[in-house]
């Protein structure tokens, strides 16, 4: 494909996007397809020749469309929002065209500095001290992946800096022994990505028990720190939870953070969904604590309007990572890198999309109040709907509703709301998924497309509450 034929085709697929942006609610929110069913379309073996991009586009509508599922979808209430805007789409293409690869300040002096610098934007945006920005010299940002990535790299650096202390005592003691002994701990509600992390890492996790609020406290903590002492284990890591998964709760940071303070073990928050909302004044109290946290995540990804992959980490402790993920060949060294940043050496990967300027994109059009206002409305939206479902006696809703997810269930066994989920999202009308809290089933209602409004509400809760009224009446038959 020449240039001239990009341009061509690019603004082909420019409105492409826009039509697809702007008629998905004539589509249905989920396929309808069953597993394998793309190989029954598509050839089996890769083109010999290059084909027409007309053929290409037209495989696109007949083949992937049918199979796609539709998470910028009004009606789409699953998970958590996977973040999306047209600045965001147009900075990641730029990225893509630029093809650098910013394993180091040298491979690409704008990705490195870029990223630092936004980091240090959101950073000051949610309120985090200033020894987590790079301005500050000690601390900073960095994007990963994933918040899994980020809750592994986490863990690897509480991990190496745990045991190079005990080296220092224990200097004959081998690292395989030391390593059997570490123990890190997070709630029974934490991400499954915090207990990967401690399988990947080789170490033991906790999953401790939550309050009546599904929030982890910090005696519960302290009590579990004491007995596996008692037991000869080392307590090393703590992951904290801003936000959970299931139902959006909050871990109290503030007595997590003073036990871990007390007991010296690093701590982590994972705020994936819940951090992106530290951008409004009256949620950050939330993180209050945050100054005895030795990192902290949350993806943009999620809930500001950026597209995946683009997870934020900042760190207190820039050395404390980059100590444990050094590893500096020569090929891979320069003339600047005593005083500028090769962020290579602050996660996994060597090689790093330039994603910082998809954010710098969305920072700038949207400005802090209009992502703010997204927030806020998603917020508002989700009062909404649970007013609608504690205004009709047949259901609860558990937890509380502080951010854009709604959790709810039909009075009675699980059975029944297990059901009711099967039948809805059978529909295809709307999508949500289900969490376990404690014993009960419940199904999540998460706010999700950029332009959500109170008619989706409406149009949800017809449909939750119409099908309750079937299920019932048929169990009554
Ligand atoms: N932590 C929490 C609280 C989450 O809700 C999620 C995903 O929804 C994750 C971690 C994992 O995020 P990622 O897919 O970026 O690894």
């Amino acid at each position: 494909m020449n240039a001239d034929e990009f341009r061509k085709r690019g603004r082909e697929m420019v409105d492409y996007i826009a039509d697809y942006m702007t008629e998905i609610r004539t589509r249905r929110v989920t396929p309808e397809v069953e597993p394998g069913y793309l190989r029954n379309l598509l050839p089996s073996s890769a083109p010999k020749k290059g084909e027409g991009w007309e053929f290409i586009m037209e495989d696109v509508d007949k083949a992937i469309m049918p199979g796609i599922s539709h998470w910028q979808h009004p009606n789409f209430h699953a998970y958590f929002p996977a973040g999306n805007s047209f600045p965001s789409i147009l900075g990641d293409m730029l990225s893509d065209a630029l093809g650098c690869i910013g394993f180091s300040w040298a491979a690409s002096p704008a990705c490195a500095e870029l990223e630092t610098l936004v980091l240090d934007w959101v950073g000051e945006m949610i309120g985090l001290p200033k020894q987590f920005l790079h301005i500050n010299g000690e601390g900073g940002g960095v994007i990963q992946g994933s918040a899994s990535e980020s809750v592994l790299v986490a863990l690897l650096s509480a991990r190496h800096k745990t045991i190079k202390q005990l080296k220092e005592k224990l200097p004959y003691i081998d690292d395989g022994q030391l390593l059997s002994k570490l123990v890190g701990y997070c709630s029974k509600l934490a991400h499954s990505c915090v207990e990967k992390a401690g399988m990947i890492g080789f170490v033991k996790m906790r999953q401790l028990d939550v309050d009546e609020n599904y929030s982890l406290r910090g005696h519960v903590l302290e009590d579990a720190i004491e007995e596996d002492k008692k037991m000869g284990l080392i307590p090393f890591f703590v992951c904290a939870t801003l936000g959970t998964t299931a139902c959006c709760s909050f871990d109290s940071l503030s007595e997590l953070g003073d036990v871990a303070r007390r007991q010296g073990i690093y701590l982590h928050v994972d705020a994936a969904y819940a951090g992106n909302a530290l951008i409004c004044p009256e949620f950050q109290y939330l993180k209050e604590g945050v100054q005895n946290a030795n990192s902290l995540c949350f993806n943009t990804n999620k809930w500001l309007q950026v597209n995946f992959d683009c997870s934020l980490l900042w760190v207190r402790s820039v050395d404390d990572l980059t100590t444990a993920l050094t590893v500096d060949p020569l090929y891979l060294q320069h003339k600047h890198g005593d005083k500028a940043i090769d962020l290579r050496h602050w996660g996994i990967p060597l090689s790093r999309r330039f994603r910082a300027l998809k954010l710098w994109f969305v920072l700038r059009t949207y400005g802090i109040e209009g992502l703010q206002k997204r927030i806020r409305e998603h917020c508002r939206l989700a009062k909404l709907m649970e007013s609608k479902i504690l205004g009709d006696e047949r259901f609860e809703v558990l937890g509380d509703v502080t951010m854009g997810l709604v959790c709810f269930r039909l009075i009675g066994p699980n059975t029944l709301t297990q059901k009711l989920l099967k039948l809805i999202n059978d529909g295809g009308l709307l999508h949500m998924v289900p969490a376990m809290l404690n014993e009960h089933y419940i199904i999540r209602f998460a706010l999700c497309t950029e332009h959500a409004c109170d008619e989706d509400i409406m149009f949800a809760w017809k449909v939750i509450s119409s099908t309750a009224t079937d299920l019932l009446h048929r169990r009554l038959c």
